[in-house]
């Protein structure tokens, strides 16, 4: 069934577990991962990111991201991860997307915090739910959300949090603890104190991004102190063409592969639920 993040974060929240996105770009992706939730019984975001949207479509997409949402077993959530535009956002809204994230994190903190509040505003009058950002989670080299030669993360100040999450009224908030997007190179530090800090204080659920590549030990620890949402791509991406290079052939074609592929996806999602605890809640 097709949900909003404001009815799966607050209680994985409560429960001290995380729900999943899970970014997809084809059809093969996006059916691995709703077989991970399914037959784990678990709750699950799946969506896509603007920056993304050069491999496929908002619109594309959609005609069947949301079918398939919509007859799955389990809650799923339809999610636009960093829209960077308005334009991008509400067009994900139009497009029957029941979550948004608008990314302002590179802007100047008060003109972030006005511009997601009437995003928020727009969206919660038609039931979709929002995510910001503060503080910015930076990018390595190979990420495709790399801003920058000079992109490094700014951490969340918890104070600036409170007043972010409550001034906004956005449902989820990204927060920035020593994470980066893409595959990382050196080993990355998060900061616990800190995310321990921003829990105790933000009743809002907080999302973790730039979480490829992290030891199981760290989710569990992020997950532990606060954390209600993770975000992967990275994992599944590789994932798919890792088993598309080792099961290839000569003489095999795009048919041979395809259930490859979307069980390498599968397992790979199934593996992040386990560790996340999502498992087995719905
Ligand atoms: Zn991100």
């Amino acid at each position: 069934m097709l949900v909003s993040m404001r009815d799966l974060l607050p209680r994985a929240k409560a429960e001290h577990y995380a729900v999943g996105l899970f970014n997809t770009v084809d059809l093969e992706m996006a059916k691995g991962v709703i077989e991970a939730a399914e037959e784990l019984r678990a709750p699950v975001i799946i969506g896509t990111a603007e920056i993304l949207t050069p491999y496929a479509s908002l619109e594309d997409l959609s005609a069947f991201l949301l079918p398939l949402a919509k007859k799955a077993t389990v809650p799923i959530v339809l999610h636009l991860d960093h829209g960077l535009t308005l334009d991008m956002v509400k067009k994900a809204i139009r497009l029957g997307f029941t979550s948004v994230m608008f990314d302002c994190s590179t802007d100047d903190y008060y003109s972030n915090m006005g511009k997601v509040r009437a995003l928020v505003r727009y969206a919660h009058e038609r039931g979709i739910s929002v995510e910001g950002e503060l503080g910015h989670v930076g990018a390595n080299a190979s990420s495709a959300e790399n801003h920058g030669p000079n992109d490094n993360s700014i951490y969340t100040d918890p104070q600036q949090a409170l007043e972010y999450a409550t001034v906004t009224g956005v449902d989820a908030l990204a927060v920035a603890i020593g994470t980066a997007h893409g595959a990382y190179k050196e080993k990355p530090r998060l900061d616990f104190d800190r995310l321990k800090e921003i829990a105790s204080i933000v009743s809002t659920p907080l999302v973790l991004h730039g979480g490829s590549g992290l030891s199981d030990d760290d989710f569990k620890r992020t997950i532990a102190n606060g954390i209600s949402k993770v975000n992967i791509f990275t994992d599944i991406n590789t994932a798919f063409a890792r088993a598309a290079h080792e099961v290839w052939k000569p003489g095999m074609g795009q048919t041979d592969i395809m259930p490859v592929v979307r069980l390498a996806v599968k397992e790979a999602t199934m593996e992040k639920m386990q560790l996340f605890g999502c498992a087995g809640k719905y």
